[in-house]
């Protein structure tokens, strides 16, 4: 983090100050709301959890080194106390300031999916030519973007920064802290539809993002998505599409994807056509690569060290990441899903030479009134790809065993009950796709299958 003072932070947030004046003048540099990572200039920000109330660790940061806290309430400590009505209020009010600091790009990326795997794709390309920072993991949310934005040092030249939301309003709140430069919205898919009603919901509230771009910002938006094809302009500014559709300025074709070494394809745009493999299985990673390209052209890089970032990413746990065991090919897709990412992941599958492909498939959450047929539409897409086994686990993936004709199906209560009867099912050589929810914990399938 670039050094700020407790003056500086007390300002941006309006609080009271609980300290000696000469206090004031204290540098901060680093802002963490876990009491573990509280160091030396440090300033702890107190947060009143579910199960923890963050005030009682002020002592402990103190004593770790820690020059001032921000709190709701008054804590009995010798420590320098800045105090407001809400901690996580000011937290987004102290990023906001903290932006403020910086004149280099700020890339706001957002999207029903591939929201991190954009974001890592544009990482690999981007340090190719810039200092880049990026949110950790899927640090994406009303907490998460200001720590990200803490964790950045003062010589960063480019950021990268992941943008989750659930509802409306949320997004106006996230990109007026990130105020960014480039706006990239991945896909409108079907997720948090509780809140969000439909696809045309979830379109209103990914792009109340431009509402705090800067004025010369750039927006690219993945044109091979129908709804996001349809954006015109905002304020004037075109978007930039990019995708696998060869209507995009900046187009992936994929030329050979039938095995786990990645994909080939020719980036076009420009009138160029230029041959990479990208180390990823789905196709979807070339469209998310596209908007690397296109960003990275935009921030001037060229073509040679676009492609070298390209082909340097790596792939990240959980998402569409292909172990081998001596038996079987798994990919592991387990951290979450959703019907656009679990199609896009059938297909990923329904490529791969291996002679059976087995889709382990579990609840997606969060879907709303569709939430049945949504997951009917993903067992017809199965049954569509010639999938040879599909194995459902809870009560709305059970759903999707009704849409199978030639595709075999069996269906359990649980991941237990499925881990014991898998010996049984599963074959020597095949591809296994295993994908659920997050709270559905496949992660102990894929355990049981490649330990
Ligand atoms: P979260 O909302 O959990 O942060 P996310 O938007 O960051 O999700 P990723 O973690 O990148 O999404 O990917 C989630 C799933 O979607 C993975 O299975 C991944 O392979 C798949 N995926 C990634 N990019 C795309 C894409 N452009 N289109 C469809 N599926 C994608
Ligand atoms: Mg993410």
């Amino acid at each position: 983090m670039k050094a700020i003072t407790i003056k500086e932070i007390l300002d941006s947030c309006n609080g009271n100050f609980i300290g000696a004046e000469e206090n004031l003048n204290t540098k901060v540099t680093s802002i963490v709301t876990d009491s573990r990572q509280a160091k030396e200039n440090s300033m702890f920000v107190a947060i009143k959890g579910e199960k923890v109330d963050g005030h009682k660790f002020v002592p402990m940061t103190y004593s770790q080194g820690a020059v001032c806290a921000l709190v709701e309430e008054k804590v009995d400590c010798d420590i320098p106390q800045i105090v407001v009505e809400s901690t996580l209020q000011a937290v987004k009010d102290i990023a906001e300031y903290y932006r403020s600091l910086f004149t280099i790009p700020f890339i706001g990326v957002t999207g029903s999916v591939g929201k991190t795997s954009t974001k890592e794709m544009l990482a690999s390309v981007l340090k190719e030519k810039f200092k880049v920072h990026k949110t950790q993991g899927n640090f994406n949310n009303e907490l998460g973007v200001p720590l990200t934005l803490f964790a950045m040092e003062e010589d960063t030249e480019v950021a990268i920064i992941e943008m989750g939301i659930s509802d409306f309003g949320e997004m106006t709140r996230l990109s007026k802290i990130v105020k960014p430069n480039i706006c990239v919205i991945t896909n409108i898919g079907c997720c948090h539809l509780e809140n969000l009603g439909d696809r045309a919901g979830v379109l209103k509230a990914k792009t109340e993002m431009f509402k705090n771009m800067q004025k010369d910002g750039k927006i690219f938006l993945c044109g091979d998505d129908d709804k996001l094809s349809t954006v015109k302009e905002y304020n004037g500014i075109a978007p930039t599409f990019y995708g696998l559709n060869d209507t995009n300025k900046y187009y992936g074709e994929i030329i050979e994807n039938n095995s786990e070494n990645g994909i080939k394809c020719n980036l076009h745009f420009d009138g160029k056509s230029i041959p990479v493999t990208v180390p990823a299985i789905g196709n979807h990673m070339v469209a998310n690569a596209m908007a690397s390209v296109a960003i990275g052209k935009y921030l001037g890089m060229t073509d040679k060290e676009i492609v070298r970032g390209i082909e340097s990413y790596s792939t990240i746990g959980g998402r569409n990441n292909v172990i081998k065991t001596d038996k079987y090919t798994v990919i592991d897709d387990c951290y979450n899903a959703n019907p656009t990412s679990t199609k896009a992941s059938i297909d990923t599958i329904a490529n791969f030479s291996n002679p059976r492909k087995v889709c382990i498939l579990g609840d997606m959450k969060e879907l709303g009134k569709d939430e049945i047929a949504l997951h009917k539409e993903v067992g017809a897409k199965a049954e569509e790809c010639k999938i040879d086994v599909l194995i459902t686990v809870g009560d709305l993936a059970k759903e999707m065993q009704s849409q199978l004709k030639n595709t075999k199906g069996y269906h359990f209560d649980n991941n237990e009950s499925l881990i014991k009867e898998l010996p049984n099912i599963l074959k020597t050589n095949d591809a296994i796709l295993i994908k659920a929810s997050h709270s559905m914990h496949f992660e102990e399938i894929v355990k049981a299958i490649t330990e």
